[in-house]
């Protein structure tokens, strides 16, 4: 099979993937090479409309089907593995592709694992078609990485709630059709008092209070909520079981980080490979000089733990593994923190032409640096791995 663009043949022909994951990595990796110019546009667009229209181009070309189980082609696993080579190949190709392909994905799966027929039916076939556009919504300025914190408020009145308060850092913000937020409606305290809704972004009440440039440019922004009223049924799950939603997002969505963080650090792997050989220097080329080739091993080295780690978490989830979290947990951590010194080890051998503006070094360099923050920053995530320790041990004593 001729593999393209990020993929390593090795990798995935490694039992953790199927013959219906190769398939798929062949095909969406042909796709991501077939795009070149696309990206080249979505670059010099503005990220609303680049948002737009990757989503919809996403849904478009069917990569976004699995959104819709019950009109998924069966061609398309719909499972954490082929979510990963997806976020890989186009993390390698464009940094926004790769954005409106997890966001899309993201705000989707919780309605497609907690909503009722009626909620699959109102949003999943646009969402996999592209048509719509969904966000996820539970961080605030003053409860990020302490999710239990959340306090917007759902006040329960006849046959409905009432949202007040805000929402922060959020991606697709502004160009979102459909808000999954998690909010507070004080069944219990902390993280007990919390449920999940679905929320149209024609809601009354509900607006953009800021849109925000990130260092990587991208639709994202905060969101404030003013008496707007939902319906009962705009509850996802249950009340009071906001907190599950959110974790159970969390768990399954950070080893994707982990995904498009060794696609970002192939592709910078990869561009510094070439540079290297290409570069003269000392009347040979740099890639002859030892300590350049003890770099470009060094990268080689942590993007294939990298990529073995995701694999293995991928493939505990997708085999229902309970104990999945604690590998989703250390997939995240190692590939992104690997994925941040590979693009800034590939940076150093551009040496000047690595820090011009709009260059591959330069981009990845801006484009690597929040997946060590977002969907569980590397220092929360290394203390959840070193309590899931005393309980492993405990339970292997016991
Ligand atoms: C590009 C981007 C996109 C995002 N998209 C979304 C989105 O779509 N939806 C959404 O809800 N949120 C989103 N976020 C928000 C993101 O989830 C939060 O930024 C993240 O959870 C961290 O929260 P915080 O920024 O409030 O940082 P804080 O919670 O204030 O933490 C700041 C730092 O303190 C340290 N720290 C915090 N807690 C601990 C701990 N327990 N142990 C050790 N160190 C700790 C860490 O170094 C951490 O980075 C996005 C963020 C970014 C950057």
């Amino acid at each position: 099979m001729d593999i393209t663009t990020s993929f390593d043949p090795e990798a995935l022909a490694l039992p953790f993937y199927d013959d219906e994951h190769r398939s798929f990595a062949e095909e969406i990796g042909v796709w991501c090479d077939g795009h070149g110019p696309l990206w080249e546009a979505v670059r010099r667009m503005d990220p609303d409309d680049a948002g737009r229209r990757l989503v919809g181009l996403l849904g478009e070309d069917g990569w976004l089907a699995a959104l819709d189980p019950q009109a998924a082609p069966h061609r398309l696993p719909g499972d954490l593995r082929a979510l990963c080579l997806g976020r890989e190949a186009l993390a390698y190709a464009e940094d926004l592709a790769d954005f409106a392909y997890s966001i899309q994905s993201l705000s989707a799966t919780p309605i497609i694992r907690f909503g009722d027929a009626e909620q699959h039916k109102r949003y999943l076939p646009g969402m996999a078609d592209g048509s719509l556009i969904g966000a996820f919504a539970v961080s605030e300025k003053e409860a990020g990485s302490d999710l239990a914190a959340v306090r917007l408020s759902a006040r329960r009145t006849e046959g409905g709630y009432v949202l007040n308060g805000s929402k922060a850092w959020i991606a697709h913000a502004t160009i979102a059709d459909l808000f999954v937020v998690i909010a507070r409606t004080g069944e219990g305290p902390g993280p007990l008092g919390l449920t999940a809704f679905v929320v149209p972004a024609d809601t009354p009440g509900v607006r953009v209070s800021e849109r925000l440039e990130a260092i990587a440019p991208r639709s994202f922004g905060h969101l404030s909520f003013e008496d707007c009223r939902v319906p009962a049924e705009a509850v996802l799950g249950r009340p009071g079981r906001g907190f599950v939603v959110a974790v159970d997002m969390l768990e399954r969505f950070r080893m994707t980080v982990g995904a498009a963080a060794v696609g970002f650090a192939r592709r910078a792997a990869d561009a510094a490979l070439a540079h290297t050989r290409n570069r003269d220097a000392y009347g040979g080329t740099l890639f002859d000089l030892q300590m350049v080739k003890a770099s470009l091993a060094d990268m080689e080295v942590r993007i294939n733990a990298a990529a073995l780690l995701v694999a293995r978490a991928a493939w505990d989830c997708d085999r229902g593994s309970r104990g999945f979290a604690r590998h989703s947990h250390i997939a995240k951590v190692h590939a992104t923190e690997a994925a941040q010194h590979v693009v800034d080890a590939g940076l150093q051998l551009f040496g000047a032409a690595g820090v011009v503006k709009g260059g591959v070094p330069e981009r990845l360099y801006r484009q690597i640096r929040s997946l060590r923050i977002y969907e569980g920053a590397t220092d929360v995530l290394r203390q959840a791995i070193a309590d899931a320790l005393d309980v492993r041990r405990a339970a292997l004593a016991g």
